[in-house]
């Protein structure tokens, strides 16, 4: 009997856990997210808040040993500028951004922040100083007000109708029979891509971090809401340390540094201006938008 029960008990636990796991998918990502592959170093150090310089030092990278990613990467984003990143679908921008997050650790050369390597770092204090927009934004199956304060659990309603209002979500919000106390997530509300990103982006600046990263933060938004946000993600950068993964270039034209990433490697950096001069890679990638803006943008025949 006890060799028929003992497996049944477990089965019921962990029934249960999946269970849990299921109706609060978010929450499990979350914990996910504090991902076994990184630890706290013994005596890890508290980054102290304040300006952060961000430096990435021959950086290799792979998920998979026997499938390299990232190759060489070396950049400095000094405190209070901004560096952007562009480059084709799967040239290992978003690993940049999940790196200095430290989702994962580098296999060869280090991510320094204020010259301390990420992996001396308590993790808390790492993400603490820093707000992220992902690329695909998961919420938590709670209010919209709780999927915003996450950003700064202490921040007031006026500081989060502020973030909303600077993320264009004011309307949004205003609309719906319960306002903030909407729910929202996979039992609730199912927002839009572009709706999703915008709760993202007012989470980010409600925490107002030393370090921004922004992954292709508005590249679910149509170009009039593109337009009035990014002015207040420049704004908010403004002072601070940004890594700015661009979906659309001329959002980052005026950006300190511009690296072009081609399968794993950077293949230029530089201004706008004078990467536009080269006629390389970056002066193709602009013409072809160009193109295809004016196409957008022209009448239908
Ligand atoms: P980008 O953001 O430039 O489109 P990513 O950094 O997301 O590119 O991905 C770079 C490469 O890494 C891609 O080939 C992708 O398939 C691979 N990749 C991304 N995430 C993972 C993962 N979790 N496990 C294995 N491979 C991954
Ligand atoms: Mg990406």
């Amino acid at each position: 009997l006890i060799q028929l029960y003992v497996p049944l008990n477990f089965l019921g636990v962990l029934y249960r856990e999946i269970r849990q796991s299921l109706t609060d998918i978010e929450r499990m990502f979350a914990l996910m997210h504090q991902h076994r592959e990184v630890a706290d170093a013994p005596g890890a150090l508290a980054l102290p808040p304040g300006p952060a310089s961000v430096r990435f030092e021959h950086v290799d990278f792979a998920y998979d040993a026997k499938r390299p990613i990232l190759f060489d990467v070396d950049f400095e984003i000094p405190a209070g500028s901004t560096v952007a990143v562009v480059g084709h679908s799967g040239s290992g921008k978003s690993t940049l951004a999940r790196l200095l997050y430290r989702f994962y650790d580098v296999q060869q050369g280090a991510i320094r922040i204020n010259g301390h390597d990420l992996r001396q770092l308590g993790q808390h204090s790492l993400r603490a100083a820093i707000g992220i927009v992902p690329q695909d934004t998961v919420l938590f199956n709670d209010t919209l007000l709780y999927n915003i304060q996450y950003g700064r659990p202490n921040a007031s309603r006026a500081e989060v109708e502020a973030a909303a209002r600077a993320a264009q979500l004011e309307d949004f919000i205003r609309e719906l029979p319960d306002g903030y106390g909407t729910r929202v997530g996979e039992r609730g509300l199912k927002l839009s891509g572009g709706e999703k990103q915008r709760v993202a982006i007012a989470r980010a600046l409600l925490k107002n971090p030393a370090i921004l990263i922004f992954d292709e933060a508005t590249s679910a938004l149509d170009s009039k809401t593109e337009k009035a946000i990014q002015a207040q993600i420049e704004r908010a950068a403004e002072g601070r340390t940004a890594l700015v993964i661009a979906h659309r270039l001329s959002t980052i034209m005026d950006a300190d540094e511009i690296i072009v990433l081609e399968a794993g490697r950077i293949v230029e950096r530089g201004r706008h201006a004078a990467l536009l001069a080269r006629g390389g890679t970056y002066a193709q990638m602009w013409l072809l938008q160009q193109q295809e803006e004016e196409e957008a943008a022209a009448p239908a025949a």
